[in-house]
């Protein structure tokens, strides 16, 4: 079993469903990606908060396998996001993004963090996705995520960022835009010769398509009727999906595919109620609970 080491933000939100709205709830891909990864390993968290942060948001950290040695706290406001869904929740509008604390931060890893072999590039400026990069020794799985905002707004510092990973975590909108082909199979192939050797493209609702060098694996998603808030299902997603990798110690055709079924599990839970309400209430029997409902789903007979 191996740590993952992580960057990304920490943040407040607010988000408005068709089911309801919630305001300056502690959100942040990394966090997400933390709490989600802790169910499997330990979690190495880079990021930076503002003096706005008390202790009462801290909690959601505790207990859990969260190293917070490189969680910098500052003078400033913490980051802040507000996102709004459509009635069928596929389609988001983001209404505002403030980095605040973000803007000014620079990584700088406690020693114990370095010779982290699993990191995961978590959804922040690509310039902060490499600096955490140069300072780890000798990573052996490094993934990544991104989005629309960084896809526009800092393309040169992202293509860096691709040229580096062994896998990109992106949703299938994002893959369109980054690669600019409507097709996402040659989506995937594009971002391909970008750099990471794997796609791992979320497609909401309809679950995940991984493309190799050599072959894809997909799983649908689970059909849910109480979805309540989508907010960071992604990260969610590739918590489940790095942590299990992680605690296996190995990358194979097994692994991913495992990997693949964690990730799904994490995220159907965290949908079911809005920010982290619900990802914080789990424990490993309703993980397993869910893990079995999976393989009924996708079960079946040779012909
Ligand atoms: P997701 O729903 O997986 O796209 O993730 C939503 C989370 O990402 C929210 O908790 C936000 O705080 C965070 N977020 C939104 N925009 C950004 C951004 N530009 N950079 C980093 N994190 C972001």
């Amino acid at each position: 079993m191996y740590p993952i080491l992580t960057v990304g933000s920490v943040a407040f939100d607010s988000i408005k469903t068709p089911f309801g709205e919630v305001s300056r709830v502690v959100g942040g891909a990394a966090t997400y990606f933390s709490v989600a990864a802790s169910f499997f390993t330990g979690i190495r968290l880079v990021a930076v908060v503002g003096d706005d942060f008390s202790n009462e948001q801290m909690q959601v950290f505790e207990g859990r396998r969260i190293d917070l040695a490189g969680l910098q706290h500052v003078s400033g406001e913490t980051f802040r996001w507000k996102g709004e869904y459509s009635s069928d929740l596929n389609i988001r509008e983001t209404i505002y993004t403030h980095l605040n604390v973000f803007d000014q931060f620079r990584p700088i890893l406690p020693e114990s963090y370095r010779p982290t072999p699993f990191v995961f590039l978590a959804n922040i400026h690509p310039r902060l996705q490499c600096e955490v990069l140069d300072q780890v020794a000798a990573p052996r799985f490094v993934a990544a995520d991104t989005m629309n905002y960084w896809i526009d707004g800092t393309p040169e510092e992202l293509r860096e960022v691709l040229s580096r990973v062994d896998a990109l975590v992106i949703n299938d909108e994002e893959a369109r835009q980054l690669s600019g082909e409507a097709n996402l199979v040659k989506a995937a192939r594009a971002i391909q010769q970008m750099g990471p050797s794997m796609l791992v493209i979320k497609r909401g609702e309809h679950g995940v398509l991984v493309t190799r060098e050599d072959g894809f694996f997909a799983l649908p998603a689970l059909p849910l009727e109480g979805v309540a808030d989508p907010t960071g299902a992604g990260d969610t997603f590739a918590g489940g999906f790095m942590g299990y990798l992680a605690a296996a110690g190995e990358v194979t055709d097994t692994t991913v595919t495992k990997g693949i079924v964690a990730g799904s599990v994490l995220a159907s839970f965290a949908v079911e109620d809005f920010g982290l309400n619900r990802l914080v209430q789990l424990t490993p029997e309703l993980l397993r609970e869910r893990f079995a409902e999976f393989r009924r789903l996708t079960y079946f007979d040779a012909l």
